[in-house]
């Protein structure tokens, strides 16, 4: 196990003036969530006819304990699913373990445990602090991706992949993780270093396996545009991560050398007659032949060693300066027909368009740059504004100037007209391209699901036969996590049968990036235990998409789009008929705490246990919910949980108190009963319906679960105020009913807040079924109607005057009072009312002409 970390107590000095009345918390949560485990309450299976609501929050990584971080975003997914089956949808709620990874492996080398028996300790922990939380997960359905009867299903895949072409394997650049020790997708490197560990990405040519996500780069992006229920600010990312560009692909002739054509990319054809130079990647395939000696052949290996030292992000740095050599061949720019220099320099990458670009010096800033140090020609091609200083490129609009046929043309005529040109030479063509490269998934580690192919001798590579799978990943090993794939010194995996020619063959010994797992775990929830298949299709058909996934704004391009691509390529193998895997998305901000992220490094994390211990689960859940709006950061603070934990015990004491009046009251006063006849009962009775409808619309719009909370807690001040004044004011029986609404609808409102507080409360007054049976309330709109109301004046658009007017006042008397009032009529002085138009019970415009 991991040693444990140092945990900040919630401190012990707090003002706690009601210790002695808290409610009994640690009993009442551990009885009801044996009664729902044993109800098996939250089990579901699909309902054809029945509408369905598939809630799912990201599933944790199993690291032994659960952080605020988690309690909050398991809160904010069980209120909505509790409140989706108080609304009568079927609901699927599961819950499962991110189980491979690289932590488990840490922990083998630090303390010789094995990664499985570190995992699912790990699991049995968190499983327990979960329960704890009382979530309505449906615990049937729990899946961890290390189980071989859950990758056995990827591993199936990969290879139907491979046969389309969808995973293909290569040589190439990679990062790699020097600390970490294995290769990191592009979008694990933040900034230049370890999404994971926070190294330093080194470059490391290595062989590896791809998924070739580039193929659905058109379609992710196509998408974005269709999911509204999407945070904007995450489709944004994945749309810049996808990085579409419009250009043309075009061949400049090598000078003398009629064999040899440069193809280049660039978004700015129209720019072309101000190509002075041009510049290759120095791991472009062309750069060995056009080397003229072997003295030039020299100079660009040392060149080559010097830049292969560097990452990509210290090649696409703009604050640096550009490195670069200069070529003895010369490549001819087609417009101009003149002879340019040909340079390699760092800053062009192989893998983004062609790996060779044209420069413009007088258009782009880097060629700028460039063209600065090494003394090259600049000129411009797009005309500058007035009073432009010639000390940088101009990247703005313009007509076009030095460019032949294109002068007098606006940029975007002249891009089209440069690729007509282009096409109709035979030269080159209109292209689009993204800056979306293909996803590597070889990770040279151990804990994680081995790749389902051999390299046989005869056959070369041949992937398994789909009947042995699945490949399972072996028990015996040594991890030392220094160099090279841990699974390559296990004879008996690596040494295998040829699933083609029954001769001796090679197992491949990387495992799969673990964000495979995750890009189709909710697919596994449909139906968990299914062995004939990924899934089952038709519980599939039934509960996907995810009608609301939960997770952190971290994961925008990398868990997010995987899942994406990875439910499209299903679609495409004919085994799903979705789209789109999460049809809304909700990003929980940070818990943070004396202005940093809870973390163990600043040492300042709270741990859920203690606050559970001490004020119990729904407390914590209450606290998560109603501190901020779930988009937004929380910031802990004891005075709110302290805060939330006195509201709660406010409700306990106040049916307790009232338990006799409340259970000798008729159940559930309703419109056909007729109005309270006091104006006080009419008002109380209309706050407790106009809380339903806000709770309801809160929920509904938005999220906003704190504001939602907060009408609660302002119905139950209400619900004291109207105790004390309606005591000996009015009926009894009136009043125990009255009461009684009340508390009903606190408890159904606030039930998927905190469901323990409320069961049992629920059951206190006499109730048979659990409250998350009992249908969501509906506001009474005889209840809410008001006596009066306040009617805007308006006289040609501008506000002149309120009335205040009977609810059921008649247009014309409306219409006749408004004319005559005395803060209008100074408006309509000297002018002829053309029209006047009543919105009854709301606003009266009156049209003048002058
Ligand atoms: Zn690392
Ligand atoms: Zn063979």
């Amino acid at each position: 196990m991991r040693p444990p970390s140092k945990r900040v107590k919630i401190s012990d000095n707090m003002a706690l003036d009601d210790r002695q009345d808290r409610y009994p918390f640690p009993e009442i949560e551990a009885r009801w969530q044996r009664v729902w485990a044993d109800r098996k309450q939250f089990k579901v299976t699909e309902e054809p006819g029945r509408p369905k609501y598939y809630c799912l929050e990201m599933f944790p990584y199993p690291s032994g304990r659960i952080h605020m971080g988690h309690v909050r975003v398991y809160a904010i997914g069980d209120l909505l699913a509790r409140y989706k089956w108080m609304r009568g949808y079927n609901v699927l709620h599961p819950m499962g373990w991110d189980a491979f990874g690289l932590p488990a492996e840490n922990a083998a080398i630090d303390n010789g445990v094995h990664p499985a028996v570190w995992t699912y300790e790990n699991i049995d922990n968190m499983r327990t602090q979960l329960k704890r939380m009382g979530i309505s997960y449906d615990w049937d359905r729990e899946v961890a991706t290390c189980d071989p009867a859950y990758y056995k299903w990827e591993q199936l895949i990969f290879i139907r992949m491979l046969d389309r072409g969808l995973a293909y394997r290569r040589r190439s650049r990679v990062n790699w993780c020097p600390s970490c020790q294995t290769v990191l997708a592009n979008e694990q490197v933040e900034a230049g270093r370890c999404w994971r560990c926070d190294s330093e990405v080194t470059i490391r040519e290595i062989d590896g396996w791809f998924f070739k996500i580039t193929e659905y780069a058109q379609e992710l992006l196509d998408w974005c545009d269709r999911l509204p229920g999407w945070p904007e600010r995450v489709l944004t990312m994945q749309r810049n991560w996808i990085g579409r560009s419009e250009g043309a692909e075009f061949t400049l002739p090598v000078a003398g050398r009629p064999d040899l054509g440069i193809t280049i990319f660039t978004t700015r054809p129209d720019t072309s007659f101000g190509m002075t130079y041009a510049v290759l990647a120095p791991e472009h395939p062309l750069v060995d032949r056009l080397a003229v000696d072997d003295q030039e052949k020299g100079r660009i290996d040392r060149f080559r060693a010097e830049v292969a030292r560097e990452t990509e992000i210290e090649r696409l740095a703009t604050d640096r300066p550009k490195r670069g050599l200069r070529l003895a061949a010369r490549a001819i720019n087609p417009f101009t027909d003149r002879e340019i220099p040909l340079f390699l320099a760092d800053y062009v990458l192989m893998g983004y368009g062609t790996g060779a670009i044209m420069a413009v010096p007088g258009e782009d800033q880097r060629d700028w740059d460039f063209a600065k140090a090494h003394d090259l020609p600049i000129v411009p091609t797009v005309k500058r504004p007035e009073g432009w200083q010639e000390d940088q490129a101009y990247t703005g609009d313009g007509v076009k100037i030095n460019s032949g046929f294109l002068d007098g043309l606006d940029i975007e005529a002249a891009k089209r007209r440069a690729i007509d040109w282009l096409v109709a030479r035979g030269l080159g063509q209109g292209k689009v391209n993204f800056r979306l490269r293909d996803w590597g998934i070889s990770r040279q580690r151990y804990w994680g699901a081995p790749i389902p192919v051999l390299y046989c001798e005869r056959d070369g590579m041949v992937p398994e036969r789909e009947e042995n799978l699945p490949v399972v990943l072996p028990r015996d090993v040594q991890i030392s996590g220094k160099g090279g794939s841990p699974l390559a010194e296990v004879a008996s995996f690596v040494n295998a049968t040829c699933p083609k020619c029954g001769g001796r063959a090679r197992r491949d010994t990387d495992t799969m990036d673990t964000f495979v797992e995750s890009s189709w775990y909710f697919l596994r929830y449909c139906s968990p235990t299914y062995d004939r298949g990924m899934f089952e299709p038709d519980a599939a058909a039934y509960w996907m998409p995810v009608d609301q996934y939960i997770g952190g704004i971290e994961h925008a391009v990398l868990h997010l789009l995987y899942a994406r691509f990875y439910t499209k390529v299903l679609r495409d193998l004919g085994m799903l008929k979705c789209d789109e895997p999460f049809q809304a998305l909700l990003s929980q901000g940070m818990v943070i705490k004396d202005g940093a992220k809870m973390s163990k490094s600043k040492g300042n994390v709270v741990d859920p246990d203690d606050l559970i211990r001490r004020y119990g689960a729904d407390t914590a859940r209450l606290f998560s919910l109603f501190a901020a709006p779930p988009e937004k950061d929380l910031d802990w603070n004891d005075r709110g949980v302290e805060g939330a934990s006195r509201f709660l015990n406010r409700v306990w004491r106040f049916v307790h108190a009232h338990l006799a009046e409340l259970n000798g009251a008729a159940a559930g006063r309703g419109a056909a009963e007729g109005e309270p006849s006091g104006s006080e009962a009419r008002t109380f009775r209309r706050t407790i319906h106009e809380t339903i409808r806000k709770v309801t619309h809160d929920i509904e719009h938005d999220f906003h679960f704190n504001t939602a909370i907060s009408a609660v807690m302002e119905l139950v001040n209400a619900l004291h105020e109207f105790e004390r004044a309606s005591l000996d004011a009015m009926p009894r029986a009136e009043r125990a009913a009255l009461l009684r609404e009340a508390v009903e609808a606190t408890l159904l409102l606030l039930g998927p807040v905190s469901p323990h507080i409320t069961e049992e409360l629920w059951a206190a007054l006499g109730h048979r079924e659990s409250v998350f049976k009992q249908p969501w309330p509906q506001p009474d709109e005889a209840a809410l109607a008001r006596d009066e109301v306040e009617i805007v004046v308006q006289v040609d658009g501008r506000v002149r005057g309120r009335l205040t007017a009977g609810v059921g006042a008649r247009e014309a008397e409306i219409r006749e009072r408004a004319l005559a009032d005395g803060k209008v009529r100074p408006w309509l002085d000297g002018r002829q009312v053309a029209k006047v138009v009543v919105v009854p019970g709301r606003l009266v415009n009156i049209v003048t002409r002058g």
